[in-house]
């Protein structure tokens, strides 16, 4: 069975931002964690909306990384917290939307700029 995995493990969905899962081990960034899109539709849509984007993707195979969450919109761990252990997983509450490190919205509408090049072909030279 040939698994069409992404090279590098899951790296996150938001248009901007560069964090991949080796970038925990390259880095040291122990408290970064990755997390699937919700099985909710409306709520994927409202996620997949925020990481502005342009190309055609599947959320159910993408990740957002937890630098676009609160403190708060994690579960917390207390048990962890009390015995000053790191928690295995960091989850997320329900209904909760990235909101940090976000691509801008409204300032920018379609920040993309295709660089067309002036075509010099000379088709049919005369
Ligand atoms: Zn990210």
């Amino acid at each position: 069975m040939a698994n069409n995995k992404p090279r590098g493990g899951s790296s996150c969905a938001v248009a901007t931002c560069t964090n991949y899962s080796g970038k925990v081990k390259t880095s040291g960034r122990k408290d970064l964690s990755f997390h699937r899109f919700p099985k909710d539709d409306i709520l994927a849509k409202k996620w997949q909306h925020l990481c502005r984007r342009g190309d055609v993707w599947n959320s159910k195979t993408a990740y957002i990384c937890s630098d676009h969450f609160t403190n708060n919109d994690f579960v917390r761990d207390l048990k962890a917290e009390l015995l000053e252990y790191e928690p295995k997983k960091q989850y997320l509450k329900n209904n909760v939307l990235p909101s940090l490190n976000l691509p801008l919205d409204h300032s920018q509408k379609s920040s993309i700029r295709v660089f067309v090049k002036p075509s010099k072909s000379n088709e049919c030279k005369r």
